[in-house]
């Protein structure tokens, strides 16, 4: 409307709704939501066939003071969102609403669900299979390293086989001669008076022999048992003096080594494996024997700092050469003759101790003599 020179004059137009709304819907930006225009009054001007005819009363109604906004409305029990926008000429609004809203669920927000459903469960496999994998190679590498262990184990017990020998022929020779006592005394042709009392300390004496050889052979056996780790707590002093009696005591007076404790008093307990830490110190002290030629001296020390149980492990013997040094704990590097070292021994021993959380560590001065040392945590 205009007033032009006094005279008031009206231009009034209209537009086919069904060309505007396909116009409206003919947009990219409208994809599968349902466009329609309201007046204030909430009646529709413009709306799909869908929703209903111009005029009929929309379901939305507007914010009073709003310009724009959303609101949530329950349909035929299902819930559909609606975006209104008022228009800046006149009293109305244009709505927005998902075209299709019933068929929703099954529309663009299923297939995503679907697909993400199906992504989520494609990881889950993935991982699941690759953790699989991993734990399955992580026990394929434990099952080598205790087989590699055992090995070892064997072969140093094979080392100390004439030791070990040494350690029951005593006890054996005890009984043997205890039994020749007993045997003289009974018999009648030496006509020697005896009470039974009499016999009584041979008996004891082979009954401890016989002990001691059990003893042994009990020892023995656990040590050579391949069992998976037992952590318990322990006195390091206790470990190495089981060790040295069940093994080396009187192979080592017979070949003239000589063992020195040199012993911490009340060190703290340990949470370790015995079995193992005996396999590590067998090895080094097979390998001190081996380099000592008698007479010598294997001195073993312990002692603790405010974190660690420290053991050494010290040998009169012929030292390591410098260009060897860098090599004792590489796999199968010996130096001993075919038939006598594995090369094994010492590699073991690193894996071990590595994995009961320590450390181990060699100072060699050639022709003089070796120092092991281990440290243990014991927090
Ligand atoms: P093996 O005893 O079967 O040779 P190890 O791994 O126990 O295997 O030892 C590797 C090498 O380290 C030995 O062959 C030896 O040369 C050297 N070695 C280890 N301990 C000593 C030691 N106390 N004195 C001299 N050499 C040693």
């Amino acid at each position: 409307k205009k007033i032009v020179k006094g005279n008031y004059y009206v231009i009034k137009s209209s537009l086919d709704p069904k060309k505007i709304y396909n116009y409206m819907m003919s947009s990219e930006q409208s994809g599968d939501v349902n466009i329609s225009i309201i007046n204030k009054s909430g009646q529709y001007q413009l709306v799909s066939p869908e929703k209903g005819k111009s005029l009929d009363s929309s379901i939305v109604t507007l914010g009073k003071h709003l310009q724009k906004g959303s609101s949530k409305i329950v349909e035929d029990g299902k819930s559909n969102k609606y975006a209104y926008s008022c228009l800046d000429e006149v009293d109305w609004a244009v709505i927005v609403n998902k075209r299709f809203q019933e068929n929703g669920f099954f529309g663009l927000h299923s297939s995503l669900i679907i697909i993400s459903v199906a992504l989520l469960v494609i990881l889950i496999i993935m991982i699941a299979s690759r953790s699989h994998q991993i734990a399955q190679m992580q026990i394929d590498k434990d099952i080598a390293r205790s087989q590699l262990e055992h090995a070892s184990k064997l072969a140093s017990v094979g080392e100390l086989a004439a030791g070990i020998a040494h350690e029951i022929n005593n006890p054996l020779a005890i009984i043997v001669s205890e039994v020749g006592l007993i045997k003289d005394k009974m018999d009648p042709n030496f006509a020697m008076s005896y009470t039974p009392e009499d016999l009584n300390p041979h008996l004891q004496h082979i009954h401890e022999a016989a002990y001691r050889c059990r003893d042994i052979t009990r020892k023995l056996l656990s040590f050579v048992r391949q069992d998976g780790i037992e952590l318990r707590q322990h006195n390091i002093n206790d470990i190495i003096d089981d060790l040295i009696d069940s093994f080396f005591e009187r192979e080592f007076l017979v070949s003239n080594i000589s063992i020195i404790k040199k012993y911490q008093k009340n060190n703290p307990d340990i949470i370790t494996d015995s079995n193992q830490l005996k396999q590590v110190l067998l090895n080094i002290i097979n390998n001190a024997s081996d380099a000592i030629s008698p007479p010598g001296k294997i001195t073993i020390t312990t002692a603790s700092d405010n974190q660690f149980i420290i053991i050494s492990i010290s040998d009169t013997g012929k030292g390591i050469r410098e260009e060897d040094i860098g090599h004792i704990f590489v796999p199968f590097f010996t130096t001993k003759d075919v038939g006598k070292g594995t090369g094994l021994g010492l590699s073991v021993s690193y894996g071990i101790i590595k994995n009961l959380g320590g450390n181990i560590e060699v100072e060699s001065i050639f022709k003089k003599g070796t120092t092991f040392t281990i440290k243990l945590p014991y927090k």
